[in-house]
């Protein structure tokens, strides 16, 4: 089985600051720091990270090999990275001392994705594996739709939040991730609760407290494990590429979330994003 993520990737540049600045202050940061990022191309690490091949769709300008090097190191196939005429999206981060962040995207590769490389990277896909998109690249419903009729079983992560984009892919969903801001978001948008989305499996990441996850079954949650967070960036990522990882594999999806909420509560210790997310070794001995 494998997972095809259709998805970012940033060059993350990281501010340390006291706070995050208010509109018409200027504010001197602490520290800066060049990481890799970009939700795809964390789900695509946490995913290789948790033990799953993971075939990332997605492009980069020419300013992007090394995001591509790095993505290559962390164990994701990178056959299917265009190399197109923009430049490779830049995400702008600021840090507070809570570990709190906010993020400015600019606009770049990541929203001119050909559907070339998507076509010839879903004809080398099988029955049954997972495709994952999320809403940070162009290609999103033709992606879910094509997957869907392929026999693919589809996962959407709805960030950042973006309603016309949710509503246009729902139909084509098997699981769905949202936090808790995307899922009131959500609701504010069409009225319903994640109950009541018409999506077989969703779940609602809490943060610190924890996860719930909807099913035919009803509801059931999850508590987070009491860490100390020091950056939160990322731990979403890391949970989705860990549940889907998990359930590649076979897992049931109660156990994938447990070993995902590890993996969730390494990340916020950590800062950074891509190049920080725990493997399956490190969130193993966390379950010791
Ligand atoms: P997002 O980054 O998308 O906003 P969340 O903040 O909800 O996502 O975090 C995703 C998961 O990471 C949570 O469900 C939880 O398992 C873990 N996590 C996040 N914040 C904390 C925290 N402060 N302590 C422990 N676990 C956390």
């Amino acid at each position: 089985m494998a997972i095809w993520n259709l998805g970012s990737i940033n060059a993350d540049h990281v501010y340390a600051v006291p706070h995050i600045p208010q509109a018409g202050e200027t504010l001197s940061a602490t520290d800066h720091a060049l990481f890799l990022g970009g939700k795809g191309t964390n789900m695509s690490v946490a995913g290789a990270r948790a033990g799953a091949t993971v075939h990332h769709i997605g492009a980069v300008g020419d300013d992007g090999e090394w995001c591509v090097d790095r993505l290559m190191e962390y164990g994701v196939d990178t056959r299917f990275i265009a190399r197109v005429d923009a430049d490779t999206t830049q995400a702008l981060i600021v840090v507070d001392l809570q570990g709190e962040n906010m993020i400015v995207l600019s606009p770049g590769a990541n929203e001119v994705i050909p559907q070339s490389i998507l076509q010839e990277a879903l004809s080398e896909a099988e029955t049954g594996d997972w495709l994952l998109i999320q809403n940070e690249t162009n290609l999103q419903r033709t992606a879910a739709v094509l997957g869907r009729k392929m026999g693919l079983r589809i996962a959407y992560a709805a960030a950042p939040f973006d309603a016309d984009r949710v509503q246009a892919v729902l139909p084509a969903l098997d699981l769905l991730f949202l936090n808790a801001v995307e899922a009131q978001q959500l609701q504010d948008a069409t009225g319903l609760t994640p109950d009541a989305l018409g999506v077989a499996d969703v779940i609602v990441t809490l943060g610190a407290d924890g996860a719930d996850w909807y099913s035919r079954a009803g509801k059931q949650h999850f508590d987070a494990i009491p860490v100390e967070p020091v950056d939160t960036t990322g731990a979403g990522d890391t949970f989705t590429g860990y549940t889907l990882a998990g359930l590649d594999r076979g897992q049931p999806m109660a156990q994938a979330i447990g070993v995902a909420m590890r993996a969730g509560a390494l990340m916020v210790q950590r800062h950074g994003t891509a190049d920080v997310i725990p493997d399956l070794k490190e969130v193993q001995d966390m379950m010791l």
